[in-house]
C-alpha cells in the first residue's frame, strides 16, 4: 500500500490524519478538507460502510472512503453552515445523495439536503448497531446538534480543541449552556470538532490565563503535533475542562484578565465572564501577541 492510498485526504491537503480510534467496533479516522476542516469518518469494515459527520466537499469524503475501500451511505449532520453540508449538496449534484441516510436536526430540516433521519434533542439514533445520542447545542447557529456515543462526541461548531464557535445565532446563554453541557460528559471524552482552530484558540487562552500548567503542557503539545503537520484533535472533555477559556469562568487569573482591561463588570458572574471572553476573541487581541511557546515552557520548568 503506497503513500497515496493510505493518505487519500492528500488530495486536498499535505497534512497527515493523526491515528484512527475505536467506537466499540467502528474505526474512526478524522479527514482534514478544505481550508481547515476536518471531517469524522465512522467506518464500519465488516459491512464495507462509512457515516460522515459533515463535510465541506464530497470529493475528498468520497476520496477517503475509496481508499478505506468503503462506501459512504450515512451522514450524520451537526448544523447547516456551508462548510458543513457542502457534502449533501455535492452528492446531490453528482446524484449520490439518494439512497445516502442524512441524519440531522429537525429545527432545519428544510436547509439539510437529502434529510431521511430529522432528529431532536434526547433522540438515539443507531449507526451501524452503535447508538448516537442527539444533544441540542444552540448559540453558534440555532439548531446546533452533537452526537455522544461511547468514549467521544461529534461537537461540529460549538466546542473546539481550547476555544469555541462564533456566537452567530446566540443568544450568548444558549451557547454557554451548550458548552456546559459538553463539559458535562465524562473527563475522557474524546472532542471531535470541526475544525483545526486550536493553536489560535489556545494562543488567546494564554493570553488569558498565563499561569494555567495544564495550558502551558497543552501548548506544547500541541505546538509539537502542528510543526510535525499533524492534527491537534481529538482533545478529551478532561483536557478541555482545564484548558478552554470557555470553560473557565471561575478561573481567578482569567477573571482578572478580563477585569483589568474593564471587559466584565461583575466577575462573579459566569455568563457575563464567558460572554466578555467570548466579546474579546473576536477582536482578536491575540493575534498581536509573541509566540505562547517559549513561556509555556518556562512556566513548565518553574
Ligand atoms: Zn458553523
Amino acid at each position: 500500500m503506497g503513500p497515496g492510498r493510505r493518505r487519500p485526504w492528500a488530495v486536498t491537503s499535505s497534512r497527515p490524519p493523526p491515528e484512527p480510534f475505536a467506537v466499540r467496533h467502528l474505526v474512526v479516522h478524522v479527514v482534514p478538507a478544505a481550508t481547515d476542516n476536518l471531517v469524522w469518518l465512522l467506518v464500519d469494515h465488516a459491512r464495507g460502510e462509512a457515516a460522515a459527520v459533515d463535510g465541506p466537499d464530497a470529493r475528498t469524503v468520497l476520496a477517503a472512503c475509496a481508499a478505506l475501500g468503503v462506501r459512504l451511505t450515512t451522514i450524520l449532520t451537526t448544523h447547516t453552515h456551508g462548510d458543513h453540508v457542502g457534502l449533501h449538496h455535492g452528492l446531490r449534484s453528482d446524484g449520490l445523495l439518494g439512497g445516502v441516510r442524512v441524519i440531522g436536526s429537525a429545527a432545519t430540516a428544510s436547509d439539510i439536503p437529502g434529510l431521511t433521519d430529522p432528529v431532536v434533542d434526547g433522540d438515539v439514533v443507531d449507526v451501524f448497531g452503535v447508538p448516537f445520542r442527539v444533544m441540542r447545542t444552540d448559540g453558534h447557529l440555532t439548531g446546533h446538534v452533537c452526537y455522544v456515543t461511547d468514549g467521544a462526541v461529534f461537537c461540529g461548531d460549538t466546542m473546539f480543541g481550547g476555544g469555541c464557535g462564533y456566537v452567530f445565532d446566540g443568544p450568548m446563554d444558549a451557547m454557554f449552556q451548550s458548552l456546559l453541557r459538553l463539559a458535562g460528559l465524562p473527563g475522557a471524552t474524546r472532542v471531535c470538532c470541526a475544525h483545526e482552530y486550536t493553536e489560535d484558540n489556545l494562543r488567546f487562552a494564554w493570553l488569558l490565563e498565563p499561569d494555567n500548567h495544564a495550558l502551558a503542557d497543552r501548548v506544547a503539545r500541541v505546538w509539537a503535533v502542528r510543526a510535525a503537520g499533524g492534527c491537534s484533535v481529538p482533545s478529551t472533555i478532561e483536557e478541555e475542562r482545564a484548558t478552554n477559556p470557555f470553560l473557565r469562568p471561575g478561573a481567578p487569573r482569567l477573571v482578572r484578565s478580563l477585569s483589568d482591561r474593564g471587559l466584565v463588570a461583575d466577575p462573579t458572574d459566569a455568563l457575563a465572564v464567558f460572554t466578555a471572553a467570548r466579546l474579546f476573541k473576536n477582536q482578536g487581541p491575540h493575534k498581536k501577541l509573541a509566540d505562547p511557546l517559549d513561556a509555556a515552557r518556562a512556566l513548565l520548568a518553574s
